[in-house]
């Protein structure tokens, strides 16, 4: 007799449990660990689903008493074994249940829809092109056309999926050109090469030596089976994605398949154009906007072996290639690579778990490696390659610290120093653009008491309210209709005119937000065409692609934004960059503070004179003298980085040292308080702590409130990630062990 070993598919953290059941004889030869299966559960046997993990000839408890296997559950697509022994990984070393790890590696089925692609042919020849694009030029009502039509006069057959996607053209608008006969929507199952590669294109890229010296180099140590882990630190614009291409190409050439991660927010039509034009049809993407069945086809596309290159953020990771040769990860310093969802993973982590099991290489790339990055160069786990000089021969731009300090002594007592506003005038007149540039943590339009002091909070929450107007304004003074909003747990309420708690009158919004910048900007630069893109104006389904392509058009003089402007992006026009207020991000009370500060303020500095102008960049700050800022306006990651691990040695924080943060929530302030005493006991009695292990607290958290749930948080230090691990999963069984703990929330966070 065999038996199964199987995870059930209810995603409760008491159910976290192996199951045994008996297979069937029958069923034997259809039973394999991945396999996903309908298994009585419970006292009253309901039939539930359930997924195959091992299977054994021993039972590990009473024959007798051991439940059959139902049956197998076909429809499935059966799940490969090293996704679900990802999954334990992940588990093991994240926490959380097996079956949200099951559910990160594998996506949930949705019904198979038809499997033929629509595609989209041009009809049309070159003049009447060309007419078309003029008469339509000239309706705002047509540039959903326009935009169709210049995309398929540089690709002719284009799928209808990234047609509606990546260019936001609608079904309607496709239908209506359709019936004019200037396209053709033809249906494909297999289309093998609709995208079109444009010759002139790309066969004007030949890669310098720096680029072809790294290809090669790691291309040979792949061809030598030498499965070793890359970190690419090329400055901004020193043609890392040509790099990451070329290694690709000689990777599906071998027959493999390769995944590429990028982060959501570069995710633009610009950067997934390269791809297809270079690799076809072969190239799929992934993306939050595609629709759960949408994703579950790219699932499908990918175990058809439709596809060998798939692009998309930390999720694609977990595309079922059964060949993989290759994981890129660009951008490798940004946070979206850390899953904000149970199991909480980190994708570059997991990359090279799957790469290990895999036998195939990881590349990172970044223009501000992370600390950790870098850290793992140092021990040897990294092999850093280095680009120093920008592609194009662009030379890296000036850059201006200025001491706002100096300029409110001067009696500037306006956002723009004196020399960002000469260089601004300058920019205007000479008709090139300008991007400035405002750390989010300051945005904020707080409303406080200037007799008394007293802030408006969020009764449910520790944070304080944020003003709106009904025309979305957020700073000046109070207006009649204004509300509050707690962008934490969206509570609303009036604004009022008096002081809650003083009763004067003395009531100002406190903000620095973009819509003050541009207000500002307005006053100051009468005439200049101003942009701005944050939370409110990107709201839209393509409001970002909106704001971007407009700016790229050179609709606009002056781009204002938050961290989402500066995020590779490629706006050759753009010759000066401002950071309003360089050190908004460093009192935040976080180790990494400086780390992400210095990154900035390198990506927003690497936006100017990305082309053949030289660019200038201003960063204003009231901390002059801070390494993040200094380093950063040298462009020298290098300084920063001896600074920034030699302050994480001192403190012990990771990746020196590392952390296991966890975080207690409930409602209840004083029994949460108990509670996390509770656990911090738990982890100092746990038979793996040792005297090298350090806990601190519990303490409140930096939001002590969110959302009515009081917040403390513990802090557990360890030089060995194994021993965390163990401390954590001490904890867990304590909370998860009794009913009595049913009301809390913990989040477990180890960062090495
Ligand atoms: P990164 O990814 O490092 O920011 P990209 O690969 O996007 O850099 O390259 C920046 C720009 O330089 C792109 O427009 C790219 O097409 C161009 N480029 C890169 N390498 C070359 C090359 N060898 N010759 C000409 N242009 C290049
Ligand atoms: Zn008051
Ligand atoms: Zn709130």
């Amino acid at each position: 007799m065999l038996y199964a070993d199987i995870v059930v598919d209810i995603s409760h953290e008491k159910l976290d449990k192996i199951f045994q059941y008996a297979i069937p004889k029958d069923m034997e030869e259809h039973i394999h660990p991945g396999k996903r299966v309908i298994i009585p559960f419970g006292k009253g046997n309901r039939n539930i689903k359930g997924y195959v993990v091992d299977i054994t000839d021993t039972p590990s408890f009473d024959p007798q008493r051991i439940k059959a296997i139902i049956k197998a559950d076909d429809a499935q697509v059966p799940i490969d074994s090293k996704m679900i022994s990802l999954a334990y990984m992940i588990k093991k070393r994240y926490g959380g249940t097996i079956n949200d790890a099951l559910k990160t590696v594998i996506p949930v089925k949705k019904a198979v829809r038809n499997n033929t692609t629509k595609y989209i042919r041009l009809n049309a020849d070159d003049t009447t092109l060309k007419e078309l694009l003029e008469q339509y030029g000239k309706d705002k009502r047509m540039s959903s056309r326009c935009i169709l039509l210049n995309a398929l006069a540089e690709n002719e057959v284009m799928s209808e999926e990234f047609i509606k996607n990546e260019l936001g053209v609608s079904e309607s608008v496709i239908k209506s050109l359709e019936k004019t006969d200037v396209i053709a929507v033809e249906s494909k199952i297999r289309y093998r090469n609709p995208i079109k590669v444009n010759a002139q294109e790309r066969g004007s890229i030949i890669l310098n030596d720096d680029q072809r010296r790294i290809a090669d180099e790691i291309i040979s140590d792949i061809d030598d089976n030498k499965m070793n882990n890359y970190l690419i630190h090329g400055v901004t614009g020193s043609g890392k994605t040509e790099v990451y291409m070329e290694i690709i190409n000689h990777v599906l050439q071998k027959g493999k398949q390769v995944i590429m991660l990028i982060p959501e927010i570069s995710l633009t039509y610009q950067t997934v154009k390269r791809f297809y034009a270079k690799f076809g049809d072969r190239v799929s993407i992934m993306n939050s906007r595609l629709s759960a069945g949408e994703r579950y086809d790219q699932y499908l596309r990918a175990k058809n072996k439709d596809i060998d290159v798939m692009i998309g953020p930390r999720s694609a990771l977990f595309t079922p290639f059964d060949n993989l040769g290759l994981i890129v990860i660009d951008e490798e310093h940004e946070g979206s690579y850390k899953s904000e969802m149970p199991p909480r993973y980190d994708a570059r982590q997991v990359a090279c778990m799957l790469a290990k099991m895999s036998g195939c290489s990881v590349i990172l790339g970044s223009a501000s490696p992370s600390v950790e990055a870098f850290y793992a160069v140092q021990q040897g786990r990294l092999i850093l390659k280095k680009l120093a000089q920008r592609a194009k021969g662009a030379s890296l731009p000036q850059v201006y610290i200025e001491d706002l300090r100096e300029e409110l002594k001067k009696g500037n007592k306006s956002i723009f120093s004196e020399r960002l506003d000469g260089l601004i005038k300058d920019r205007l007149s000479k008709g090139e653009q300008i991007m400035l540039f405002i750390n989010r943590r300051g945005y904020s339009g707080f409303v406080s008491c200037r007799a008394c002091g007293h802030i408006i909070k969020c009764p449910h929450c520790d944070v304080s309210m944020t003003y709106h107007t009904p025309d979305g304004e957020q700073y000046g003074t109070y207006k009649e209709g204004a509300r509050l909003v707690c962008h934490y747990c969206g509570y609303e309420m009036k604004a009022t005119s008096t002081c809650p708690k003083c009763s004067s009158k003395f009531i100002s919004i406190f903000g620095t937000g973009t819509q003050k910048v541009e207000m500002m900007a307005a006053r100051k630069y009468p005439g200049a065409r101003i942009l701005r893109m944050d939370k409110d104006t990107t709201k839209g389904k393509d409001g970002h692609a909106k704001i971007l392509s407009a700016f790229a058009a050179g609709d606009a003089d002056i781009l204002i934004g938050t961290q989402m402007i500066v995020k590779g992006h490629d706006f050759p026009n753009v010759t000066l960059v401002g950071i309003l207020a360089a050190d908004l991000s460093l009192g935040a009370n976080d180790f990494s503070a400086s780390e992400t500060t210095f990154e900035l303020l390198l990506q927003a500095a690497g936006r100017a004179g990305r082309a053949q102008r030289p660019g200038e960049v201003v960063i204003q700050t009231y901390k002059p003298d801070h390494y993040s800022v200094i380093n950063a306006a040298k462009m020298d990651y290098e300084a920063f980085y001896n600074r920034e691990i030699s302050a994480r040695k001192l403190f012990g924080y990771p990746p020196v040292v590392g952390l296991l943060s966890v975080l207690v929530m409930g409602k209840n302030e004083a029994d949460t308080g108990k509670f996390a005493n509770l656990l911090a006991q738990t982890a100092r009695q746990c038979e793996a702590a040792d005297e090298n292990l350090l806990i601190l607290g519990p303490s409140e958290a930096t939001i002590s409130k969110i959302n009515d749930y009081y917040r403390k948080v513990i802090y557990i230090k360890h030089a060995d990630e194994r021993i965390l691990i163990h401390v954590r999963d001490c904890m867990q069984q304590l909370h998860l062990g009794s009913k009595d703990y049913n009301d809390y929330i913990v989040h477990y966070d180890i960062l090495t």
